[in-house]
């Protein structure tokens, strides 16, 4: 597995730590959970993106971009590091903002990641629901580029191979970390969306034989829909590093049960989760996504999924920008702020 073959942007904040959360191992009572720092990654308060991004944006810049143009939920993570990543090599960035909640609130529409967007300079653009995203990104590059501007356009959540390769990179320094300290971990955990990270990490653990096995919870997808997605972009990512063939379908597994309503919206374990770690280990989690993996790894201890003596890794993917977005929601546990 050589990483250093692919170009790349060094700009991580990288190892990200992994640390023990010991209050909240203690009560819940179950298994020793650790976390694996990714919300700590650096880029614009950090996140699972960034990762991705010292690939993606690699490519960008040896293609001559002059312009970056990526499209997401209104509070999404990843066009919040995508603008910040393209300020810092003086790259335009435009992004495509789709409403997947349908809430109204000031705090939701302009604060939290939206605010950060338009910090680094970038620009916005918003559809409603159920749009073809994909389909207008490539109509608006289209029109940029025939404004004479270089277009490089990166996918959703930055989930391709080429993105993909970041968490194929996590995958290997989460096995550096645990090897040099002598610590044997039984499960990684972590919330799973576009698929990217969920993707690399099945590439990376299964290409080094680690033997762990990987569960994703779900944020948006049902779990058959969710499970191929990974799967499909897990053997385009293995092709590409070179090990064709070292995932199979079963490596890849998703429990979508704490996703409620839909992609956005948060439900009542969602918030719990994000109460309890801020309250007992002192980190902030998000209401889109590490909040519901949360919401599953919490339940999972108190339900014995996940049992004494085993060692559980949560791997945090960040977001926190985005409880800026949601404080109604937080204040009154109400977790349908929809138009009415
Ligand atoms: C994008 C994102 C995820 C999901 O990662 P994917 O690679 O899209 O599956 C998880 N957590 C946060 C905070 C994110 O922004």
């Amino acid at each position: 597995m050589h990483l250093a073959r692919f170009p790349r942007i060094f700009l991580a904040h990288l190892p990200t730590p992994l640390e023990r959360m010991d209050r909240l191992s203690k009560e819940l009572g179950g298994p020793e959970i650790w976390i694996k720092r990714d919300d700590c990654t650096g880029l614009s308060t950090g996140g699972n993106k960034t990762r991705k991004l010292e690939f993606l944006m690699a490519e960008a810049e040896a293609m001559g971009a002059d312009m970056v143009m990526t499209q997401g939920a209104t509070q999404s993570n990843h066009a919040r590091q995508t603008a910040a990543f393209a300020s810092k090599l003086g790259m335009k960035c435009h992004i495509l903002l789709e409403d997947r909640t349908g809430y109204q609130d000031h705090n939701y529409n302009d604060n939290g990641n939206v605010l950060l967007d338009h910090l680094h300079g970038a620009t916005t653009e918003k559809f409603p629901g159920g749009h073809d995203m994909p389909g207008e990104m490539e109509k608006a590059a289209e029109a940029m580029r025939a404004d004479g501007k270089k277009v490089f356009t990166i996918p959703g959540g930055g989930s391709n191979p080429t993105g993909a390769l970041g968490y194929v990179n996590c995958a290997l320094e989460l096995l550096n970390q645990v090897n040099s300290s002598g610590m044997v971990i039984d499960r990684l955990v972590h919330a799973t969306g576009s698929s990217g990270t969920q993707a690399g990490l099945i590439v990376g653990l299964k290409a080094l034989n680690a033997g762990i096995p990987l569960l994703g919870f779900g944020t948006r997808a049902p779990q058959p829909k969710q499970e191929q997605m990974v799967y499909d972009l897990a053997v385009k990512t293995a092709e590409k590093l070179g090990c064709p063939g070292v995932v199979a379908r079963e490596d890849v597994v998703a429990d979508t049960s704490y996703v409620g309503t839909g992609y956005g919206i948060p439900r009542e374990d969602t918030i719990e989760a994000i109460r309890m770690f801020a309250e007992l280990e002192g980190i902030l989690l998000d209401p889109v996504y590490s909040g519901k993996g949360a919401a599953g790894l919490i339940d999972y201890c108190r339900k014995g999924k996940f049992k004494k003596g085993e060692r559980i890794v949560f791997l945090h993917t960040g977001g926190s920008a985005g409880l800026f977005g949601y404080d109604q929601v937080l204040a009154s546990g109400n977790t349908s702020l929809a138009a009415e």
